[in-house]
């Protein structure tokens, strides 16, 4: 579902990611773990199409991010066809970016009226549904500064769903929270892997939770990806002393 070819990536003299290949199949949930400045979130911003990368291709559910194909050949992707790649993506972010003027339940019917165009009624039921599964249904009614942030990182969550996307991209969801909300937003994602077929692309520190909820877990160092492999055996067996070092630092 998800495919990069070759991609670099540079800012300024500085390779942040280096002829970077990996796929991810259709409702399978990768996590990347690394250390900080190894590449992982900018890997995610790629996908938002929120950074472009320099070299090599990446291509969302059969269409290229990067390019668009006219006449048989390759060109530069445009506005109009990159707008269209990215609804298949919905992204969670560390800080939750939530419409600060608006109550909770305007927050999950925004864009999927706005959007993609979904008739009102309809939009705020699949809303409701959303705000329940991320188990806030007595908090429609409220603004998200009357939220904790943990909360506010549940609606993000739904916000995020209500777009039907095909692929989840969740980067450190949980690390501008307190310690004592972490808990609960994880718990929620982990029913959001187990019950649905979405595919998740995921950055966390939280160890546990990427044990639980991943089919592999990609670890980076310097741009590139120094080993992949299922959880357990990442976790618990690593080939390589630069994986084993970067887990003796966050297990
Ligand atoms: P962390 O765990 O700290 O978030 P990360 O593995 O997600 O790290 P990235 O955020 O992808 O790493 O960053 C990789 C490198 O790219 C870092 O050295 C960072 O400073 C640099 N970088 C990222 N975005 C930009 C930017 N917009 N301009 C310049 N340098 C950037």
């Amino acid at each position: 579902l998800v495919r990069f070819d070759k991609v670099t990536k540079r800012f300024g003299g500085t390779t942040v990611l280096d002829q970077l290949d990996f796929s991810v199949s259709t409702g399978k949930h990768v996590t990347l773990i690394g250390p900080s400045g190894s590449g992982k979130t900018t890997i995610l911003r790629l996908l938002m199409t929120l950074v472009k990368p320099d070299e090599g291709t990446i291509k969302v559910d059969g269409d290229y991010l990067t390019h668009e194909e006219r006449d048989g050949r390759l060109v530069k992707a445009g506005d109009r066809h990159v707008r269209e790649v990215r609804k298949k993506i919905g992204m969670v972010f560390q800080h939750f970016n939530l419409f600060p003027n608006m109550k909770v339940l305007r927050n999950v019917t925004e864009a999927p009226v706005h959007v993609l165009g979904l008739d009102k009624d309809e939009a705020e039921q699949r809303a409701r549904d959303l705000i329940e599964l991320v188990g806030l249904s007595e908090q429609l009614d409220k603004y998200p500064s009357q939220l904790s942030g943990g909360q506010q990182q549940r609606v993000a969550i739904a916000r995020a769903l209500a777009m039907r996307p095909q692929v989840l991209l969740l980067d450190e969801v949980t690390s501008a929270l307190d310690p004592e909300l972490v808990a609960g937003v994880l718990d929620v994602l982990r029913d959001i892997a187990h019950s649905t077929d979405i595919t998740m692309l995921v950055v966390t520190h939280e160890m546990s939770f990427a044990r639980d909820i991943s089919d592999a877990v990609l670890m980076f160092d310097q741009g590139r990806i120094v080993e992949s492999g299922p959880p357990d055996k990442i976790f618990s067996d690593p080939e390589h002393d630069r994986t084993r070092e970067f887990l003796s630092t966050v297990l």
